[in-house]
């Protein structure tokens, strides 16, 4: 058992954006990650050479405020890499045919005889809560959203994005251009792959973390919180803050925060496979492209290194839509990138958790922070404001400012 002022449960970028907050306010803190890495869907697979690639997320805008704040005061100024040239094309797939295409040549594909007809009848017709699909199909016109937007929109949340609300919390809008920081690249990631940004915030002073720890519950326990892990030890701290998917908060939350837990429990979500591969660049033909868009295929999207062109190897994260053998995805991602399995290297696979929040999401998360209102629990995590790492961020933001404010002798 140990006294800290605050433990984190969870080490993607929402704990570790919140213990970095705590830390730096001068708290004792501690983050508890069931995996054996930092990062979560900040998930950089690297090879021996050196070289890497991302199997979960893979860029960030100038837009992105508050995570530049972190890679500022994490010392990464000079470590983040512009986006190159290949971030503008996708490569659209229709069984082993590639077709290069640009974001104009995207515009080309529309219907425009169907989108003109659509926005003289759909302009002025929006209701608030509507989904992405009903929004654009009213906008564009039923096949343009089916045939041209969809495929697109698909790889963004990795899922079918039919039913995620057209605007407002837990849409796929992503955050407001406004901020735009003109001083930073307009679109960047950072060497060493995103996962850098985790290792090098939590390695501030004042942040403990242990990998391989399973948290079970989150207690009461007098003002506090008490933590309770499946290898039976126990933790207590002033406040806790927990950022893991949303299916595992409402377990970790049931015995000590009903009420809370049956609001993330409204939260749905997708899992999903992931397979990392990288590929000697001498052995592809396969065009350069950000994206590889499947027209129907098993997996959803692939995304690539492309955009940080590296001279010997090219990496490629394909995301699939069912969960199916180690083998059945080796042989399809051969297939695609026209080589044999064996010519395969790095290979990796992860199962993630992303939310998958439907109209009423809004009311979801006000009941949620209600519940929270006052105590000394905060939750973050990508199901509040939106999937986006600066969304992420900007919610551990604020749940720490809160908790701090009621918790915390000092504030923040
Ligand atoms: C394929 C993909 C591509 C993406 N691309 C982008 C992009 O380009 N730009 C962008 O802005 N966003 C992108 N996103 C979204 C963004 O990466 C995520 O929403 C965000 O990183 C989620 O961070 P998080 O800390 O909330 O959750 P996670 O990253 O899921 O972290 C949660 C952590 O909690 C740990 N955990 C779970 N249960 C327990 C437990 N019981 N005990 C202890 N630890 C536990 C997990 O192991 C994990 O490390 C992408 C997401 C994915 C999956």
């Amino acid at each position: 058992m140990s006294e800290y002022d605050v433990v984190v449960v969870g080490a993607g970028i929402s704990g570790i954006a919140f213990a970095h907050r705590a830390a730096s306010a001068g708290r004792r803190t501690l983050v508890l990650e069931r995996g054996d890495r930092l990062g979560g869907c900040l998930h950089s697979n690297r090879l021996g050479s050196g070289y890497w690639f991302e199997l979960g997320a893979h860029t960030c805008y100038n837009s992105y405020a508050n995570l530049i704040d972190l890679v500022v005061s994490a010392g990464l100024t000079e470590r983040l890499l512009p986006r190159g040239e290949a971030r503008s094309r996708f490569d659209v797939l229709t069984g082993e045919h590639h077709r290069p295409l640009t974001q104009a040549g995207i515009l080309r594909e529309l219907s425009w005889r169907e989108a003109v007809a659509s926005l003289a009848r759909g302009v002025g017709r929006g209701r608030r809560d509507e989904t992405v699909a009903s929004r654009f199909s009213r906008l564009l016109g039923a096949r343009n959203y089916r045939e041209v937007l969809r495929p697109f929109l698909t790889a963004m949340p990795s899922q079918d994005p039919d039913r995620f609300p057209a605007s407002g919390p837990g849409s796929l809008a992503f955050v407001k251009r406004r901020r735009r920081r003109k001083d930073f690249l307009r679109s960047f990631t950072v060497d060493g792959g995103l996962q850098t940004v985790c290792e090098s915030a939590a390695a501030r002073a004042g942040i403990d973390v242990a990998t391989g720890v399973d948290v079970r519950a989150v207690l009461r326990e007098g003002d506090g919180v008490a933590i309770e892990t499946a290898a039976g030890d126990r933790y207590t701290a002033r406040a806790a803050a927990i950022a893991v998917d949303a299916p595992a908060a409402a377990r970790i939350l049931r015995r000590g925060f009903p009420e809370v837990a049956n609001g993330i429990a409204r939260v749905g979500s997708v899992t999903f496979e992931t397979l990392g591969v990288a590929v000697r660049r001498a052995t592809l033909s396969v065009p350069e492209a950000a994206f590889i868009v499947p027209k129907n295929d098993a997996f959803r999207s692939v995304v690539t290194r492309d955009v940080v062109a590296d001279p010997s190897w090219r990496g490629f994260a394909f995301h699939f839509k069912e969960p199916c053998s180690r083998d059945a995805k080796l042989r399809r991602a051969a297939a695609v990138l026209g080589v044999r399995a064996a010519a395969l290297e790095g290979v990796t696979e992860v199962t993630r958790v992303l939310p998958s929040p439907t109209i009423g999401h809004g009311e979801v998360m006000r009941d949620i922070d209600r519940a929270l209102a006052g105590g000394a629990l905060a939750v973050t995590g990508n199901y509040f404001g939106g999937l986006s790492i600066e969304q992420c961020v900007s919610r551990s933001i604020g749940e720490w400012e809160r908790v701090a404010a009621h918790a915390l002798p000092g504030g923040a």
